[in-house]
């Protein structure tokens, strides 16, 4: 709260977040729990209102934090962990789908990794104030970068043995993976939710995991004069 000109206290508007934080969440309900958990988890959260017309805009912070710790409530601790797993990478979809020009990702993609990576953390924390609600985004760059929300919605006021927001690491994980290497990981090294502080997520990458190449490859095509441009 705030105090006016004319000394009339004001209410501050709250912080908002954009809606995928719900509708993709309530896309991995329904698809891993049912429609019955969906219905649940929504009224304790007190956004029943949102299954008959999901947000298109962003919404209140605390709708989200009340979703997010409902799902954590209702459900068992791995079924709960898949679910912000899903609906981080639907939301990483989502972006690169309607967010990120096609134009920018083909040129990310040409980029050696490192480049591509510092490039892409600038753009995630230009719009950090989209995903963070009241929180912070920090970063460091570097060989192995972090991403770290300070006061982070989705774990805000949770206290767990294990790090909680895997929403958050799934989403920044899809995004390095389609822009940067596909061998990127996300993990959340440090949770709120375990020591306080703040949540910070670590991009690593498994040079175990098999290497494909990233770059599209440019293909002549037999036959033609001039390579694919030049056919009929
Ligand atoms: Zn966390």
């Amino acid at each position: 709260m705030r105090a006016t000109c004319s000394g009339v206290p004001a209410m501050a508007a709250e912080a908002r977040i954009g809606p995928n934080a719900i509708t993709q969440v309530r896309a991995a309900l329904e698809s891993l729990a049912g429609a019955n958990a969906l219905r649940g988890v929504f009224g304790s959260a007190g956004l029943e209102r949102y299954l008959d017309v999901p947000p298109e805009r962003m919404v209140a912070e605390s709708e989200v934090i009340r979703l997010h710790a409902a799902v954590r409530e209702a459900l068992s601790e791995p079924q709960a962990r898949e679910i912000a797993y899903r609906a981080g990478l639907a939301t990483g979809d989502y972006l690169l789908r309607h967010r990120i020009p096609r134009l920018a990702q083909t040129l990310l993609s040409w980029l050696p990794r490192r480049l591509a990576g510092s490039l892409l953390i600038a753009a995630i924390e230009r719009h950090a104030w989209t995903f963070t609600g009241s929180g912070t985004l920090r970063v460091t760059r570097g060989p192995s970068p972090a991403l770290i929300i300070g006061n982070c919605a989705v774990c805000r006021g949770a206290h767990a043995p294990g790090p909680l927001c895997g929403y958050y690491a799934a989403t920044f994980e899809r995004l390095f993976c389609r822009l940067v290497d596909p061998r990127a990981t996300v993990v959340e090294a440090q949770c709120a939710a375990v020591n306080g502080g703040d949540c910070r997520f670590e991009v690593r990458w498994d040079e175990n995991r098999r290497a494909y190449r990233r770059r599209p490859v440019l293909v002549p095509v037999a036959g033609t004069r001039g390579g694919r441009h030049g056919g009929a």
